[in-house]
């Protein structure tokens, strides 16, 4: 199978290389050392504009976990988005991306106090996840002087049929409240000063790929908002998350965002009508975005006939986790013979000394030698924001590409990254 039948969007083979946003894979490789991340501004704004198109009245947060970088923040703040942030450290990253407060929602499951006082402090909204949560925040909000707006985080009992580490709406997972407290939580928040309850939120899981289970979800949400309705409650907005799958395997199809909006759509707004009542809608796409805007580019450090024939490149789970944590499937492309004949099975694995440290297995790749260039694609993410200094690597740099130039927007760390919080007592000198 040639190399170029799988490789979709914006990247290309041209003269044997791999090419991202016009710029030679290879040549970056060189220029910046690997491993590299490598990810095309084009493409992220491309990701966000079919969304917006495919929900034009929606409102889209995105999930600054899938990646966090600030060039990246302040290209999806660019286009309008607002942010989905799951810790203080995300909500001053969203912040310092000029993404606008009144579009940030704070979610999580465990916010500790000073969570919720930076909530507070800085003016966004909360989606809390337990009725124990709602007093804390009202407390501190009500001690604070301030009024947050909150949306509760809602245990939908749905099952997305993704893997179990990404399941979040399923009755059993440690995500929000279950839906039959629904009423009572939203009683509770009304009777508590400093907190206003105006939203309801639910994300049912990640990397789903069909859309079966958002048409599930959006009903028994739909559901709830009625039941909130005869409080006297009338909420401003019905919050459900994302978990838009991509189609990392070109054979494993995914559901596009308007195939998602012909899903929910109508259900949303049947159930509008129905209510008499207008509430917007917002999506909170991370993956979708970001994922295949980017590529890990490693090196071949040596390659081993064994049992198998091994390919050892220069990163492994320290930078890339998704293969061993979600036994997810990644493409991989020999970027400096990209359009050469596939010559045998190799599975590539990374330099950390566990024996699960396998990027990808029994992949059919032109003959491979070893300073060989690898891309791995659609890394862009939960691919460098769950990276690790595991094994005393420093992380590796990343690029942006945009219109044929390449810019730096993450130094590689060094040795002295792996110091830089240690402290040795006098005694150990
Ligand atoms: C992770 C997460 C998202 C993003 O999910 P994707 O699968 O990356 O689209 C959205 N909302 C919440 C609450 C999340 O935890």
């Amino acid at each position: 199978m040639p190399a170029e039948f799988e490789i979709a969007g914006h990247l290309e083979v041209r003269d044997g290389h791999l090419h991202i946003g016009d710029v030679d894979c290879v040549e970056l490789a060189e220029r910046f050392g690997t491993p590299l991340y490598v990810s095309n501004e084009q493409r992220i704004r491309q990701n966000i504009r079919t969304i917006q198109r495919a929900f034009p009245e929606a409102h889209l947060l995105y999930a600054v976990k899938a990646n966090g970088n600030l060039a990246i923040l302040r290209i999806v703040a660019q286009e309008g988005m607002g942010a989905d942030v799951f810790s203080a450290g995300e909500l001053y990253l969203a912040l310092l991306a000029r993404i606008p407060r009144e579009k940030i929602l704070f979610n999580g499951n465990s916010k500790s106090d000073h969570d919720l006082l930076a909530a507070v402090e800085s003016g966004v909204m909360v989606s809390v996840d337990s009725e124990m949560e709602a007093e804390r925040l009202s407390s501190i909000a009500h001690e604070h002087g301030s009024e947050v707006r909150i949306a509760f985080r809602v245990n939908p009992d749905i099952s997305p049929m993704t893997h179990p580490n990404i399941a979040t709406g399923l009755r059993s997972s440690k995500f929000g409240i279950p839906h039959e407290h629904v009423r009572r939580a939203y009683e509770l928040a009304q009777s508590l000063p400093g907190i206003v309850p105006v939203g309801i939120h639910c994300h049912i899981g990640s990397q789903i790929l069909s859309t079966e289970p958002f048409a599930e979800a959006v009903r028994r949400m739909m559901t709830l908002v009625e039941q909130v309705g005869e409080l006297g409650i009338e909420l401003e907005f019905v919050d459900i998350g994302s978990g838009l799958g991509i189609p990392y395997d070109k054979r494993v199809p995914a559901p596009s965002p308007s195939d998602l909006a012909r899903a929910v759509l109508p259900i949303f707004r049947e159930e509008c009508e129905r209510l008499g009542i207008s509430p917007t809608l917002c999506l909170e796409p991370g993956r979708y975005v970001v994922a295949d805007s980017t590529v890990l580019l490693v090196r071949v450090n040596t390659i081993k006939h064994a049992h198998a024939s091994f390919v050892a490149v220069d990163a492994g789970f320290n930078l890339l986790v998704r293969p061993v944590m979600y036994d997810a499937y990644h493409h991989v492309v020999v970027a400096n013979k990209a359009d050469a004949p596939a010559a045998q099975k190799y599975t590539i694995v990374g330099p950390i000394c566990e024996s699960g440290d396998i990027l990808a297995k029994d992949r059919w790749l032109p003959a491979i030698e070893r300073g060989d260039v690898l891309a791995v694609l659609d890394t862009g993410a939960y691919g460098f924001s769950m990276s690790s200094q595991y094994n005393g690597r420093p992380r590796c740099a990343e690029v942006l590409v945009s219109n044929g130039r390449a810019e730096l927007i993450r130094r590689a760390e060094g040795v002295d990254d792996l110091l830089a919080n240690q402290l040795l007592p006098e005694r150990l000198l």
